[in-house]
C-alpha cells in the first residue's frame, strides 16, 4: 500500500468510527478481534444496501423469492455440504512467538516476494509445489516448503515451526443442557445451505417453475484465523446470496447471465468501472464447475466482494443422499425432440456477496477530502458522496436560530416528511458547521427554516455535492427529495 492509499484507508476507518458508522465490538473491554458493530448511520447504510440488493434480486424478478432461514441447522447438513471435513485452513505455529499463520499464505507471500525480485521461475516452481501439496492435502510437504524457503516469523524472526494442522473454520456450540458430542451444532458458515434444504418447500409452496431463484440475506460465521483489513475479514459477517435452480445442461448460459447481471448491479451505483474486475478461479472448489469473483480495487489492492459460482447439482444431490429425501424436480416441458424432461436434480448458479465488504467499498468510494480553499482563505470539508438511495439520512432540517418560533416551524415541516424519509433535526451550532456534519455522513439535502419561512412558507435547500442553495416552497420538498432518492434512479 502506498503512503497515500494507506492514509486514505486509515482515514476512512477513523471517519467510520467518528461519525457513527462502524465501531469495534466490545470496545470498552478493549474490543473483540475481527468483530465489529454498526452504529446509527452504519445500520441505516447497511439496510439501504440490503434493500438495493433485495429489490433488484427479488422484487424485479418474478421467478426469484426471498427467504429467511435459521442460523442453527441440523448438524448433518454440514456433513453433507462438505464443511465438517473440508472447510479448513492449513495452519502452522511459530514456537517462539506462539503466533499462528496460514501455511499457504506464508508461501503466497514468499511467491510474491520472489516475483518482486524478478525470480519468476523460482516463484512459478514454488507455486506449483504448493498447489500440489494443497491438492493432495500433504501437510508435511507444506511445512517442508516453508523450511526450505527459510520463511521466518515476522514477530520472533525465527523459523522454529510446528507441524501444519488443519483448522476448521466453523464455530460449534451445544444444544440442550447437557454437553454431549451428538448435540454439537454449528453456526452456519454460509447462508446457502439454508436455501438448499428449503428448496423443495419453496418450490412446492410457491409453485415455482425452473428456472427459479431463492434469495436470502443473513449472518454467517467463520473462525477466521487471520483477521485483517477492518471489516473485510470478520468472524461474524453478513451475506446476500441467491441460488438459481436451472435445468442441467443450461448452467453455462445462466452462469454468464448472472456474472453480467451482478456486475451491472455494482456499476449502477456510479462506481468507476476501472475499479472492478472479474477474477476467474482456476482451482475450483469441490462442488463447482465454474467460478468467478467480482473484485474491487480497495486501497490495499483488488479483493473479492462477490462470488458467482456454478455449483452443479452437488449440494442438492448430497442432501438427497444424507437425508434420504428426494430432491428432484419434475419438469413437464418437452425438449427439442418432443421428449419430456421429466425428473432431475436441478443445477445451481449462486451469486454470493459479502454485505460488509460491499459496505466498506461504498464508504471508500464515497469518501472525499475536498479542498475548498480560495485566494482569501484555506478551507476543506470531508464529504461522503453516497448515492442518494443509500444515504443514511435523506435530509436534515435546521431552524436558523433556536428562537422566534423557528424550531416549531422546522418540526412542523419535518412532520410532513418523516413518514417517507429518514430525517435529522439539528439546531445546535452555526449553519456552516451543521452543513459539514451532514456532508460527513452523506446527507444529500440540508433544509434551513428562517424568518422568511414564517411569512411565505419557503425554505432554503442546500445540495450536498454542489453545495448550491436555492429557495423553494416547503410544500415542494416532498417531491424534490422523493425524486432524488427514488429507487427508480437505481433500479432502471
Ligand atoms: P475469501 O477468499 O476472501 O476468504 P471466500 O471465497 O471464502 O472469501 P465465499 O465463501 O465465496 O468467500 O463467500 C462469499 C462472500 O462472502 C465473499 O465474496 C465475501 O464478500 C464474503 N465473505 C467471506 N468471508 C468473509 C469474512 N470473513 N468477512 C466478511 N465477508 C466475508
Amino acid at each position: 500500500m502506498s503512503k497515500n492509499t494507506d492514509e486514505l484507508f486509515k482515514n476512512v476507518i477513523a471517519h467510520a468510527k467518528e461519525y457513527g458508522f462502524v465501531f469495534p465490538s466490545s470496545e470498552i473491554y478493549d474490543g473483540l478481534s475481527a468483530v465489529y458493530d454498526y452504529g446509527q448511520f452504519g445500520a441505516e447504510l447497511k439496510n439501504n444496501i440490503k434493500t438495493y440488493w433485495w429489490k433488484s434480486m427479488v422484487q424485479l424478478h418474478d421467478n426469484i423469492v426471498g427467504i429467511d432461514s435459521a442460523i442453527f441447522m441440523h448438524p448433518k447438513i454440514w456433513k453433507a455440504s462438505g464443511h465438517v471435513d473440508g472447510f479448513s485452513d492449513p495452519m502452522i505455529d511459530n514456537k517462539d512467538s506462539k503466533k499462528r499463520y496460514r501455511a499457504d499464505q506464508l508461501l503466497e507471500e514468499r511467491i510474491a516476494k520472489l516475483n518482486e525480485e524478478g525470480k519468476t521461475s523460482e516463484a512459478e516452481e514454488l507455486q506449483i509445489e504448493m498447489d500440489n501439496a494443497l491438492k493432495a492435502e500433504n501437510l508435511p510437504r507444506l511445512r517442508e516448503l516453508i523450511i526450505e524457503q527459510n520463511i521466518k516469523c515476522p514477530i520472533s524472526g525465527t523459523a522454529n515451526w510446528t507441524e501444519v494442522r488443519q483448522f476448521n473454520l466453523m464455530f460449534s456450540t451445544q444444544v440442550g443442557a447437557i454437553a454431549e458430542e451428538s448435540d454439537t451444532i454449528y453456526l452456519r458458515p454460509e447462508t446457502a445451505q439454508g436455501i438448499f434444504v428449503n428448496y423443495l418447500n419453496v418450490q412446492k409452496s410457491g409453485r415455482m417453475k425452473i428456472p427459479f431463484g431463492i434469495a436470502q440475506i443473513g449472518k454467517a460465521f467463520r473462525n477466521e484465523v487471520i483477521a485483517r483489513q477492518f471489516i473485510i475479514r470478520m468472524r461474524e459477517f453478513e451475506q446476500m446470496e441467491m441460488q438459481y435452480f436451472v435445468r442441467p445442461g443450461t448452467q453455462k448460459e445462466w452462469f454468464e447471465k448472472w456474472k453480467e447481471t451482478r456486475l451491472k448491479w455494482h456499476l449502477a451505483l456510479g462506481t468507476d468501472a476501472a475499479k472492478y474486475r472479474y477474477h476467474e478461479h482456476t482451482k475450483l472448489a469441490h462442488y463447482a464447475d465454474a467460478a468467478y469473483d467480482i473484485e474491487f480495487e480497495f486501497p490495499f489492492g483488488f479483493k473479492e466482494v462477490e462470488g458467482i459460482h456454478s455449483r452443479t447439482d452437488f449440494d442438492l444431490s448430497q442432501h438427497q443422499q444424507y437425508s434420504g429425501k428426494k430432491m428432484q424436480y419434475f419438469d413437464p416441458e418437452l425438449d427439442e425432440n418432443g421428449k419430456p424432461y421429466g425428473n432431475y436434480v436441478p443445477y445451481v448458479i449462486e451469486t454470493s456477496i459479502g454485505l460488509d465488504r460491499m459496505f466498506l467499498l461504498t464508504m471508500i468510494n464515497a469518501y472525499e477530502e475536498e479542498d475548498l480553499s480560495t485566494d482569501e482563505k484555506q478551507d476543506s470539508r470531508t464529504v461522503l458522496r453516497l448515492h442518494p438511495c443509500l444515504a443514511p439520512v435523506k435530509a436534515a432540517i435546521f431552524p436558523l436560530t433556536k428562537k422566534d418560533g423557528l424550531p416549531e416551524k422546522a418540526r412542523e415541516i419535518m412532520d410532513t416528511l418523516k413518514l417517507d424519509f429518514n430525517l435529522q433535526y439539528e439546531e445546535k451550532d452555526a449553519i456552516g458547521k451543521r452543513y459539514r456534519r451532514q456532508d460527513a455522513i452523506g446527507t444529500p439535502f440540508c433544509i434551513t427554516v428562517d424568518h422568511q419561512t414564517l411569512e411565505d412558507n419557503t425554505v432554503t435547500i442546500r445540495h450536498r455535492d454542489s453545495m448550491k442553495q436555492e429557495r423553494v416552497a416547503a410544500a415542494d420538498l416532498d417531491k424534490i427529495i422523493g425524486d432524488l432518492v427514488s429507487w427508480k434512479n437505481l433500479l432502471k
